[in-house]
């Protein structure tokens, strides 16, 4: 990519209501636009940091066997009045518009009554179970308060699993299946080491939930953990019956501030059971399906992973996530050459700042706010060694490297 073709561009300030660091940031370098409060545009930069993530996702549900699909964003009632969630009582967060011939549809907040109406047409016998759907979706929520930038919004950018077994066995595997993924997912993202698997709140159909909460400073739930973190539960289910349960003492357990970046739940037959979503067992008897929703905040984690991410010079990407790996800029004409000569052919990877007229400090300061992974620098200097100076952005140690050596990793 080159920086000329960027229509964005650094800015000095971000929207004087972003107070999180990372928020602010992701504003500055030109990844997100502010439409209003709660609402977001993501712009060339951020759309990377998205697919990046999305495919990481993509990547691990596949392996379990799930199959992704795209639902629609305008929703039909009809499903949704018989589980009683149509009610603005009942689902304060709903959004809704009329159709100009008359009647009302709702907007996406979630997926489990459209998704369990459309089984109905392709789920009728034991032999068409499992089915594990999933998409990555716009959702719009209502919510009373938008926070920390685009860690909570009125629209974001969802992955919505959803199970669809035979029994609440079949169903538990799949469960802890999917559990084992989002570790993975975490690791891959780069925040494993403080990511948690919790206790949460459950339904009718399971004693708890879970959620996967990610420690940082501007994370808006509370959770607990005892001193090898083998046990960590959510504030809300803090109480003395769980505690006794999970077999752990009050006065061992620390806090510490955190952001849900997943949950997985056991929705057993709540679901199918209002929708009619039934199939015919081997002896020929009606049983509901057995269901599970898993969801994991696409665009919240890439708020919450600028936030974990950043130093007081901007964003700091790890490689995986990172729009691009490299930064690289040319210092002088003879730099700004041999820069061009290394670019070719890596579009993909390489960011060149081909900019002319911006002086060399203006072009550090970008390079540090945008975050990519190695800044990559041919001075005058560097050319008399036939060398570039590679910067890790996150350690900010520099290395000669032979050029060729660089043109071989790049290729
Ligand atoms: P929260 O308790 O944070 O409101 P939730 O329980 O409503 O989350 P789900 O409905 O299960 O969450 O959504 C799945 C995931 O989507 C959450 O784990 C979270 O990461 C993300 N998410 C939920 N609401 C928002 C929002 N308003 N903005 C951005 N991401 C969100
Ligand atoms: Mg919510």
């Amino acid at each position: 990519m080159r920086y000329k073709h960027f229509f964005t561009k650094t800015l000095r300030a971000a929207p004087k209501d972003e107070t999180a660091r990372g928020a602010q940031y992701l504003m500055r370098a030109g990844y997100v636009y502010k439409e209003l409060a709660g609402v977001y545009d993501y712009l060339p930069l951020g759309l990377r940091v998205i697919e990046n993530i999305k495919q990481i996702v993509r990547e691990e549900l596949d392996k379990i066997g799930s199959q992704e699909l795209l639902m629609s964003t305008l929703q039909n009632p009809e499903p949704w009045q018989k589980t009683d969630r149509w009610d603005i009582e009942k689902m304060d967060i709903w959004f809704r518009t009329t159709l100009a011939a008359g009647g009302e549809l709702g907007l996406a907040p979630t997926h489990e009554e459209p998704l369990t109406n459309l089984m109905k047409t392709y789920i009728s016998s034991y032999k068409d179970l499992p089915a594990y759907p999933y998409q990555f979706q716009t959702k719009f929520r209502n919510e009373l308060r938008a926070k920390s930038g685009i860690m909570r919004t009125r629209e974001f950018i969802m992955k919505d699993l959803y199970s669809f077994s035979l029994d609440r066995e079949s169903h538990q595997k799949f469960y802890d299946e999917v559990a084992e993924a989002y570790k993975k997912i975490y690791i891959r993202l780069g925040i494993g080491d403080d990511t948690y698997q919790t206790f949460a709140s459950g339904g009718v159909f399971c004693k708890y939930s879970h959620e996967f909460q990610t420690i940082t400073e501007v994370g808006e739930d509370l959770i607990w953990f005892n001193e090898d973190k083998s046990v960590v539960l959510n504030d809300e289910v803090l109480n003395d019956e769980v505690l006794k349960d999970l077999g752990v003492k009050r006065e061992e357990l620390k806090s510490a501030k955190a952001a849900e970046v997943g949950n997985i739940f056991t929705l057993g037959t709540k679901y199918s059971g209002a929708i009619g979503l039934e199939y015919d067992t081997k002896d020929g008897k009606k049983e509901p399906v057995f269901m599970g929703s898993y969801g994991i905040g696409v665009s919240r984690l890439m708020g919450v992973i600028a936030e974990k991410m950043c130093d007081d010079k901007g964003l700091v990407w790890p490689e995986h996530l990172a729009p691009y790996k490299y930064y690289l800029m040319g210092i002088g004409d003879e730099g700004m050459q041999k820069a061009e000569e290394l670019y070719a052919g890596h579009e993909e990877t390489v960011l060149i700042d081909d900019r002319a007229e911006v002086h060399p400090g203006e072009k550090f300061a970008d390079a540090d706010l945008l975050g990519m992974p190695y800044r990559v620098v041919i001075s005058e200097n560097s050319l008399k060694e036939d060398s570039v100076e590679v910067t890790d952005r996150k350690t900010g140690e520099t290395k000669l490297i032979k050029t060729a050596d660089f043109a071989k990793e790049l290729a």
